[in-house]
């Protein structure tokens, strides 16, 4: 079944979010896609009220590197699981750069979500130096090795690796398809490398880094990928509901 997950990233407040789940619901019916909504951690528990009973499963944009105390202003694997998550996206560019998230600290917030019961969403990509510098390769495996080093391998069921370049995400510009599909092996190739073939084989891998409705079909018709994290694209209910149509399971 394919992934779509929607990051809503800082949008939203709880009446907005209240007005696009409304909107939403009745425009989604497809039992073959499973749908994550990621709004702002202020709406999970609205969300989790109002998505109750549908087929719409809810995640978090982060969690803290800790498990209680302390980190004034973090939000702990615990307390998102309580509001109603399942998900939760860990390691996305904007955090890596902005809030200087490094593997280490990924690495603590994947082991934490996991203790929690929360499925994760671990987000890799290249920045266009990297790309331009041919550093592609190098940069993704040491964010999957950084990431998931210390898992057993059959913790990864609970594991999503969303492939998103850095260049990619908010800018317009996607990777050519071939391209997708290169990066993608490569992930499966880590995978199999550091666990096992099976491992490689099974993981689930999304993209992500602007998806809209004119290219959500072509890459999720991809024999490797997974699914899809969308965020801009995702903003507008009735456009992404339209988007939603298009995936191809
Ligand atoms: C994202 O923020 O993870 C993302 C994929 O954004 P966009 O779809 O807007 O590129």
């Amino acid at each position: 079944m394919k992934k779509i997950i929607a990051n809503f990233k800082m949008n939203k407040t709880n009446s907005q979010v209240k007005e696009y789940i409304m909107k939403l619901l009745p425009r989604f019916d497809r039992d073959d896609v499973e749908l994550v909504l990621c709004p702002p951690a202020t709406s999970l528990s609205i969300a989790n009220f109002l998505l109750d009973g549908s087929l719409i499963k809810l995640g978090a944009q982060n969690l803290s590197d800790e498990e209680e105390g302390k980190n004034t202003g973090d939000i702990s694997g615990e307390m998102l699981k309580d509001c109603g998550a399942s998900y939760v996206i860990v390691g996305h560019s904007e955090r890596r750069t902005k809030f200087r998230e490094n593997g280490k600290a990924i690495n603590k917030k994947i082991k934490i979500a996991l203790k929690n019961r929360l499925k994760v969403i671990f987000c890799i990509g290249e920045s266009l130096t990297d790309k331009n510098l041919q550093k592609t390769q190098e940069v993704l495996k040491a964010q999957i090795e950084d990431g998931l080093k210390g898992l057993y391998e059959n913790e990864l069921d609970n594991i999503i690796i969303a492939y998103e370049p850095v260049w990619a995400i908010g800018s317009g510009k996607t990777p050519l398809l071939k391209e997708i599909e290169s990066s993608m092996k490569l992930i499966r190739k880590t995978v199999a490398n550091d666990f096992s073939n099976k491992a490689g084989e099974k993981i689930e891998i999304v993209y992500g880094g602007s998806v809209d409705n004119k290219n959500c079909n072509s890459i999720s018709k991809l024999k490797d990928v997974n699914g899809l994290l969308i965020g801009g694209a995702c903003l507008d209910p009735i456009n992404f509901s339209q988007l939603l149509r298009d995936v191809k399971a």
